[in-house]
C-alpha cells in the first residue's frame, strides 16, 4: 500500500466561510496524519483568457495532474464576459457524476433516523445543456440533450459505485413516461448496464412517486442515479432529511477517474469571517475524497471523530442549535482523534 507515500491534492479554499472551513480540514487531516500534501490555489482576481474565467489554467493543470482535489463554495462573481466558475469546473475537468451520501447523523434528531441514501446525478447534459431560445414571442424552447455515452457512463459510476461500496440495489429515477425519447433512452442505457451487475438489484422508479416515498421513508433507497436535473431537486431533498446544508459532502467525478470534493453549499457571505460556520459538510468531503484514495482506515477515523463530536452535543455550531465556534468544533473533532 501506498500509505506512507505522500499524495498530492489540489485544494480551493474558495470564498465567503470557504477558507475558514478550509482551515478546518487541513487541521484534521494534520492531526489524523493523512499524508497529503496541499497544493493550494486561490480563485483569480483577473480573467484568464486561457479559461475565460477566473480559474487560471494552472489551477485546472493541478487538478488534472493530481487526480484529486477539494474545493470550498465559490461565489459565482457577478458581470459578463466570464464563465461561472463551477460550470468552468464542470466543463473543463469533464465532471460527470455528482456523488452524495446521505445518512442520518446519530444523535442529531431529525425527523428520520435511518436515513442512508447516495444520490448520483447526471451532471454534463439534460436540461442544464444550456439550450434555450425564443421561437417567437411569448413562446420559447428549451432543449434536453440525452446522449448514449453520457448515460452510460453515470449508469457505470453507479453500478460500480454500489458494487464496490457494499451497496445492493441501484433505483433510476425518471419520467419515461411523458419523456418517452429522452429519459427512455436513459433508463435504456441504466438497464443494459445493470445486466453486467446481477449482484445489484436495479429497479426503475418514476420522480414523483420517488418523492413521496423519500418524504415518507426514506429508508426504501440505497443507491439513486438520475439525469441532472432531478438529481439536483432529489440531492437537496435528501440534504433536507437529514438535517441541512452544514452536513451534506459531495464528490465530483470526471473523466480519467479524477475526483474533485465539494460540500453542498455555497460561500454563505451572511455568515463570512465570523468564525461561525459548520466545517461538518467540507469535513465529509474531504472524507469521500479519501475514499475515492482507498484510505478508508484514514476517512472511518476521521468520519467516526465527526460525527461523535456532534452526537456528544457539546460541541455544536449555530446551525446545529449550538454556540462554538468553527475553531472550537474543530478542536473538539481533533480531540476525538
Ligand atoms: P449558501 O449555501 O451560501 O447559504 C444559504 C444559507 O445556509 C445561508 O443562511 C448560510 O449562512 C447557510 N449556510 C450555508 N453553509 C453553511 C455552513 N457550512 N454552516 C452554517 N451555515 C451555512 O447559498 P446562497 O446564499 O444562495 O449562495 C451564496 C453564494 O454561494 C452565491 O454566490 C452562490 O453562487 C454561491 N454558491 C456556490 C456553490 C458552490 O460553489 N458549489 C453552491 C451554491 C451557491
Amino acid at each position: 500500500s501506498s500509505a506512507t507515500a505522500p499524495i498530492r491534492a489540489t485544494l480551493f479554499p474558495g470564498d465567503g466561510i470557504g477558507p475558514e472551513i478550509a482551515e478546518s480540514v487541513k487541521q484534521v487531516f494534520k492531526t489524523a496524519e493523512v499524508t497529503i500534501e496541499w497544493e493550494e490555489h486561490y480563485v483569480g482576481d483577473q480573467i484568464d483568457p486561457r479559461t475565460q474565467s477566473f480559474l487560471t489554467w494552472e489551477s485546472l493543470e493541478s487538478v488534472r495532474r493530481n487526480g484529486v482535489g477539494l474545493k470550498g463554495p465559490m461565489a459565482t462573481p457577478i458581470g459578463k464576459g466570464h464563465r461561472s466558475l463551477n460550470l468552468t469546473l464542470r466543463k473543463e475537468l469533464n465532471l460527470y457524476a455528482n456523488v452524495r451520501p446521505c445518512y442520518s447523523l446519530p444523535g442529531y434528531k431529525t425527523r428520520y433516523d435511518d436515513v442512508n441514501l447516495i444520490t448520483i446525478r447526471e451532471n454534463t447534459e439534460g436540461e442544464y445543456s444550456g439550450l434555450e431560445h425564443q421561437v417567437v414571442r411569448g413562446v420559447v424552447e428549451s432543449l434536453k440533450i440525452i446522449t448514449r455515452q453520457a448515460s452510460l457512463r453515470v449508469a457505470e459510476y453507479a453500478f460500480h459505485y454500489a458494487k464496490t461500496h457494499g451497496r445492493q440495489r441501484v433505483s433510476a429515477i425518471h419520467k419515461a413516461n411523458i419523456m418517452q425519447k429522452t429519459d427512455g433512452l436513459f433508463l435504456k442505457c441504466c438497464r443494459e448496464v445493470s445486466e453486467k451487475y446481477p449482484e445489484i438489484t436495479y429497479e426503475e422508479v418514476v420522480i414523483d412517486n420517488c418523492c413521496m416515498m423519500l418524504v415518507k421513508n426514506p429508508a426504501l433507497f440505497d443507491v439513486l442515479v438520475m439525469p441532472n436535473l432531478y438529481g439536483d431537486i432529489i440531492s437537496d431533498l435528501c440534504a433536507g432529511l437529514i438535517g441541512g446544508l452544514g452536513l451534506t459532502p459531495s464528490c465530483n467525478i470526471g473523466e480519467g477517474g479524477i475526483a474533485l470534493a465539494e460540500a453542498v453549499h455555497g460561500s454563505a457571505p451572511d455568515i463570512a469571517g465570523k468564525n461561525v460556520a459548520n466545517p461538518t459538510a467540507l469535513l465529509l468531503s474531504a472524507v469521500t475524497m479519501l475514499r475515492h484514495l482507498n484510505l478508508h482506515d484514514k476517512a472511518d477515523r476521521i468520519q467516526n471523530a465527526i460525527l461523535s463530536t456532534i452526537a456528544e452535543g457539546k460541541y455544536r455550531t449555530a446551525d446545529l442549535g449550538g454556540s462554538s465556534t468553527t475553531t472550537d468544533f474543530t478542536k473538539a473533532i481533533c480531540d476525538h482523534l
